[in-house]
């Protein structure tokens, strides 16, 4: 970093993100920790701060010199509703809730940028740090933008990190392009009449439609898509109101499915109704189908992505900088800010042994937070250079 003490910088991120972790927040539900995040940041000296943007989230303004441009750096705060099975001594005092995928790590790397940022400049114009609530939701980045982020904080770029399981610690992974998908939930309930299990002929059962919905599905990917699209269907719950000797006039089929295009989204509704409402004909019972669009797909800004490389070149060393990683199949809510301004979203590594996300074991890896910090840090002084 510079000449701030970068050992008790670590020090005191470490005891932030220990103290974010043990107190764990649902999404639209931080308040400690927009408190916490709020009061870090009149600690430091930023010239504004703006708190219960979009809900629980906050948004800290630094501006240094006379330039009028402005970069955004973002980070999340929520939890999720998991138990925690890892016994840290920080371990979560909120029972059914813990922060499996890192955020409290997240915050505390871009608390530390603020601190160090705030203390010496380096940079010209305008830097926000934006500390979003209900990431995990797909919920909180569009509570912000509604909010009147853009209009009341206007920014021209936006960076933002998440941590990677299974990538060791000092390495940075980014794309330019699609590089996490679109999440789209679905519900097909079929009805039909249900009776004695000993006598199905008598009513119209429903549990075989929905079994039949659930391999039928399956075609969508391998047979109705292009081979060339990246595409995941998965079905996630069946429901009936069953019994073990009655027979269900009612089924529900729940499900997630991802991709990176809007044309491939719509293909892929277009085709569940085609199949629905076929193998509802087929097994004589009738299907009604809802299919909602949770996030939308996050697409990487090329110059942007060039930007954030160039930063981390600063950072990472250059065997451990990836600048091509493949797309993933998982979904994020940084995604909307990319419908305002271009920006990259970025990965660094969590450690090869680190458990995946959102499992009870999950921890943020410390060492990690050195290397965000310095990330943020680098990309605001080079975006927003000095004469
Ligand atoms: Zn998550
Ligand atoms: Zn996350």
């Amino acid at each position: 970093m510079s000449s701030l003490d970068q050992d008790a910088l670590v020090r005191e991120m470490t005891a932030w993100r220990h103290d974010l972790h043990a107190h764990p927040e649902f999404g639209f539900e931080e308040s400690r920790t927009s408190a916490f995040v709020a009061q870090k940041l009149r600690e430091f000296g930023l010239d504004e701060i703006a708190e219960g943007v979009g809900g629980t989230g906050v948004v800290g303004t630094l501006r240094r010199g006379s330039g009028n441009r402005a970069i955004a750096l973002r980070a999340d705060m929520d939890a999720l509703r998991i138990t925690e099975q890892g016994t840290p001594a920080y371990r979560s005092l909120n029972s059914g809730v813990m922060h499996a995928c890192g955020h409290d790590g997240h915050t505390a790397m871009l608390l530390g940028a603020a601190k160090l940022l705030a203390a010496e400049g380096g940079f010209d114009g305008t830097v926000r740090f934006i500390f979003q609530p209900a990431e995990e939701w797909g919920k909180g980045a569009l509570a912000m933008l509604e909010d009147g982020l853009m209009r009341r904080f206007p920014f021209d770029e936006i960076y933002g990190l998440h941590n990677m399981p299974g990538v060791p610690v000092g390495q940075f992974e980014t794309r330019p392009g699609p590089i996490m998908s679109a999440e789209d939930n679905f519900e097909v309930a079929f009805r039909g009449v249900g009776g004695h299990a000993s006598r199905p002929h008598e009513g119209r059962e429903v549990l075989i439609a929905a079994a039949a919905f659930v391999v039928n599905l399956q075609t969508i990917v391998s047979r109705r898509l292009s081979p060339a699209d990246i595409a995941v269907v998965s079905v996630t719950e069946l429901l009936t109101d069953g019994t073990r000797n009655a027979l269900p006039g009612f089924a529900r089929v729940l499900g997630d499915a991802r991709s990176f295009r809007p044309e491939v989204s719509a293909a892929i509704e277009r085709e569940m109704r085609v199949i629905a409402e076929g193998t509802a004909r087929t097994y004589n019972c009738d299907v009604e189908m809802t299919y909602t669009r949770e996030f939308v797909p996050l697409v990487n800004d090329a110059e942007a992505t060039r930007a954030a490389l160039a930063a981390a070149a600063t950072v990472f060393e250059p065997e451990a900088i990836k600048a091509e990683r493949e797309p993933m199949t998982a979904s994020e809510d940084f995604a909307r800010f990319l419908d305002h301004v271009p920006g990259c979203f970025a990965f660094i590594g969590n450690g090869e042994n680190s458990p995946p996300l959102h499992n009870p074991e999950f921890d943020f890896n410390d060492a990690a937070l050195v290397h965000g910090t310095r990330f943020h840090v680098a990309i605001a002084r080079q975006r927003l250079p000095q004469a």
